[in-house]
């Protein structure tokens, strides 16, 4: 192993919003020296910040791009009713509160918005979406930290970390086949979840772990995180929760990003292997529920489902990157699927006997709902009657992992025993769960990154100058 010569001011570990955010972030507020450490190739720079789209952000009135008033309050409504309260309220609210700002803040780091998409999303309102999506955004990111001066090492994964008394030292980062350790006066660890990590989610979820596929990059594998909680630093949240949403089953394992994603599910009916329903389809709105679905379909015999829908649905949501299956019969659809035909039948027959005729609209949650029914579709049940007919194979799609470190409300990390550690900060998917104790509203994991990664890069910048 070489030392590398001299000392940063701010080291962070990390290559996306959270991590580019906190580099910018420091440099602007006096950090002399600012290395950004990203385990990934340059390719693949920023994990699964270059999937994304949208950030959620308050505001008090419409801009160009927003299309109303999203307030501080009505956010915290949303997030409030999405974790069941499992939130750190001060936090939280400290996020929404400065998410106003952002809406600015992150247009003069040189990130570019654009009107909201409509379809199925219904987030015109609420959440920003990025000219020409994550990797544009991530680009602009990038070019603005270097133009800053902010060093960049690509295809360099921290493997280690020098940590005692709360205090961070040096990491050890792997580059090609060499060992350097780096030095810094402050951490800012911006290093994902570890969803990526298959062993590390079997320890809580068990096998069925084995069927997941994992929407983002390959490179969150929760390496720093594990080492920041082998060192003492206190965690939060609950191992099995994460974002996890019904994507397409023909997707890669890893990185299939947002076009395996399915919205499809409001329009028809899921069913398991065994061809029986299993949850009321119509709920609510699909922004509010669609992250509900990946955990659903864990639930289900060998974490497969099906999402059914007729001729009439077809043209009503983005369609998924792979082509539904199609059959001009149920029974034959359900032969593709490798499903038992006559129970596939049934469960149709059984939703259709039960569908009470309303008025038909995906954007409201309108009147067409089951009667006696178990469990029931509560708005938007329309029969499934019209030929030729299609499903989607949906598996559990994971997002990212809540379980991460314990930060106050400068982002720096809690140690287990109750301190504070002297210098080091968190921000982004690695403390995701301080926010989110459970649930999901779109667009919240790019306010938790950019939000705290400006914190976090302040105040390291902060404790660097002392
Ligand atoms: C398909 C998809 C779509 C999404 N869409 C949205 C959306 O529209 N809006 C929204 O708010 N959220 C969305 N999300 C969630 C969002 O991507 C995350 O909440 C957000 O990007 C997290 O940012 P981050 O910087 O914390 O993590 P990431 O962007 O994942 O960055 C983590 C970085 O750490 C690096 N890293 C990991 N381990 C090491 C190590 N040991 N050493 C060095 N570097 C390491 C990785 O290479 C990566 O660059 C989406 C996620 C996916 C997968």
């Amino acid at each position: 192993m070489s030392e590398y010569p001299g000392l940063f001011d701010v080291l962070v570990v990390g290559g996306g919003n959270a991590a580019l955010c906190a580099a910018i972030s420091a440099k602007r507020t006096g950090a002399k020296s600012v290395l950004v450490l990203e385990g990934a190739p340059r390719f693949y720079r920023g994990g699964n910040t270059r999937h994304t789209r949208n950030m959620r952000c308050a505001h008090d009135s419409a801009t160009d791009t927003l299309s109303g008033p999203y307030t501080e309050d009505e956010f915290w409504d949303d997030l409030l009713r999405v974790t069941g309260g499992e939130t750190d309220e001060q936090l939280a609210r400290i996020m929404i509160a400065e998410s106003k700002e952002m809406l600015h803040w992150i247009v003069e780091q040189g990130v570019r918005f654009q009107p909201s998409l409509g379809g199925t999303l219904s987030l015109g309102r609420t959440n920003s979406f990025f000219l020409g999506g994550g990797r544009s955004m991530l680009n602009a990111l990038y070019r603005t930290a270097e133009s800053l001066g902010i060093e960049v090492w690509y295809d360099a994964e921290v493997i280690g970390l020098d940590i005692a008394d709360g205090r961070f030292h040096s990491a050890r980062v792997k580059i090609k086949d060499q060992i350097i350790s780096i030095r810094a006066a402050s951490l800012v660890a911006a290093a994902g979840g570890f969803e990526a990590n298959i062993d590390w989610l079997k320890e809580s979820w068990g096998d069925v772990a084995e069927n997941f596929l994992i929407r983002g990059t390959p490179y969150n594998r929760g390496t720093v995180l594990r080492m920041l909680l082998d060192k003492g630093v206190q965690p939060i949240g609950d191992p099995t929760q994460c974002h996890a949403v019904a994507i397409d089953a023909r997707a890669p394992k890893f990185d299939g990003g947002i076009i395996t994603r399915l919205d499809c599910v409001v329009f028809g009916i899921v069913v398991n292997r065994h061809a029986q329903r299993f949850y009321d389809e119509g709920e609510d709105f699909w922004p509010k529920r669609y992250a509900i679905w990946g955990r659903l379909v864990a639930q289900q015999p060998d974490q497969i489902a099906y999402i059914v829908f007729d001729a009439s649905s077809l043209k009503m949501f983005m369609p998924s990157l792979y082509p539904p299956n199609q059959a001009p019969s149920i029974q034959e659809l359900a032969q593709k699927l490798e499903l038992e035909p006559a129970i596939l039948l049934q469960t149709v027959s059984d939703f259709n006997a039960a569908v009470r005729p309303g008025s038909f609209d995906h954007t409201v949650l309108d009147d067409c709902r089951t009667e006696g029914l178990t469990p029931p579709k509560t708005h938007w049940a329309r029969k499934i009657e019209i030929g030729p007919f299609y499903a989607y194979p949906v598996r559990p799609g994971i997002t990212f992992t809540y379980l991460g470190t314990r930060v106050d409300r400068d982002a720096r990390i809690q140690m287990a025993d109750g301190s504070r550690a002297q210098n080091m900060f968190a921000a982004g998917e690695i403390m995701a769960g301080n926010v989110l104790g459970r649930g999901y509203a779109a667009g919240i994991g790019m306010t938790i990154g950019s939000v705290f990664g400006r914190i976090a890069g302040r105040e390291a910048a902060y404790h660097a100058q002392q």
